[in-house]
């Protein structure tokens, strides 16, 4: 019985990995740092509308670099692949998601949208009359992923917009290259909004199920995402989506993916489930600890590896 496995499966991943207690709360967001370290929770949500969870899948939490992926499905939409490619690239860097440095040399686009340069190039192109209207189209944006109103934890965006100068420094120097446009601050402002957004573990496992299910949220049956542009954020994710560890993912988890520094990891498995977990205290990578070791058993456990099916049948 599938049911019957599922719910095993993450019944025995949770209680497994609860008591690996290593990994520190991020704190360069002042706010995150009141987390807490024993928050964990595993939440899958299939193609056809199941919904499986355990640990702590109520609890909220700011969805952070998790949002780059949707908003990058929503410049995609606003202006097409090609505008989108001419502002942010698709290379993974194998740098941190903080990194400063690494415009492209000739095109001085940022390297990709998973990291914090490319995703406020990203958050720019958001099409809108005004600062208002270019939030609510974010909100209602993320309303379809999770088929119920989303709000924004004014502390946490306070806290990273007083302290982010980090991506106020990279804002201003992709201004100097005329890779985003005035107004700069109303850019920096949507994406520490976008970066607010609270989320909890099974909204995150609705959002990955909408990405592998073509964009259609198998909850609501409303569509997401254009269908046309699944293929340019998940190759992204896959690539780009768990910053310097991406390609370690990759070889051994095989599915697209982002993490964020709240302690979130999203998966999609196209066509059949989305998965996420949660537990705030993160590796040298900034990704979750007990999230990275829940995905490397699941994947192992489910062969969900996407290029695990080569192997067999030879
Ligand atoms: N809001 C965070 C930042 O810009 C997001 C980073 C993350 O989740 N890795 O620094």
């Amino acid at each position: 019985m599938i049911d019957t496995t599922l719910t095993d499966l993450l019944t025995r991943l949770h209680a497994t990995y609860r008591d690996l207690h290593g990994g520190t709360l991020a704190s360069y967001i002042p706010e995150l740092a009141r987390s807490n370290p024993d928050w964990f929770a595993i939440s899958l949500v299939t193609v056809d509308g199941q919904v499986f969870g355990v640990g702590d899948v109520e609890q909220l939490f700011t969805i952070q670099s998790i949002s780059k992926v949707f908003v990058y499905g929503l410049a995609l939409e606003d202006h097409g692949r090609d505008y989108v490619l001419g502002r942010v690239g698709v290379e993974p860097t194998g740098d941190p998601f903080n990194s400063i440095i690494r415009l492209d040399e000739f095109s001085k686009r940022p390297d990709n949208p998973m990291i914090n340069a490319g995703a406020i190039a990203v958050t720019s192109l958001i099409r809108g009359a005004d600062p208002t209207d270019r939030l609510n189209r974010l909100l209602t944006m993320f309303r379809r992923y999770v088929a119920h109103d989303v709000f924004m934890d004014a502390s946490v965006f306070t806290s990273e917009r007083t302290t982010g100068h980090r991506n106020r420094a990279m804002a201003h120097l992709m201004r100097h290259f005329g890779m985003i446009d005035d107004p700069i601050e109303a850019a920096l402002d949507l994406y520490f909004q976008q970066c607010s957004l609270l989320v909890h573990c099974r909204d995150l496992a609705v959002m990955a199920a909408t990405l592998a299910n073509r964009g259609t949220n198998p909850l609501s049956g409303e569509q997401a995402l254009n269908p046309t542009y699944l293929r340019d954020v998940l190759s992204v994710m896959y690539t780009c989506g768990m910053y310097n560890f991406a390609g370690e993912w990759a070889y051994k988890v095989g599915l697209p993916a982002k993490s964020g520094v709240s302690g979130g990891i999203i998966a999609v498995v196209p066509g059949r489930f989305g998965v996420a977990v949660f537990s705030p205290p993160l590796d040298e990578h900034g990704n979750s600890v007990r999230g990275i070791r829940v995905f490397e058993d699941l994947s192992e456990n489910l062969g969900l590896h996407i290029f695990g099916h080569c192997t067999l049948g030879t």
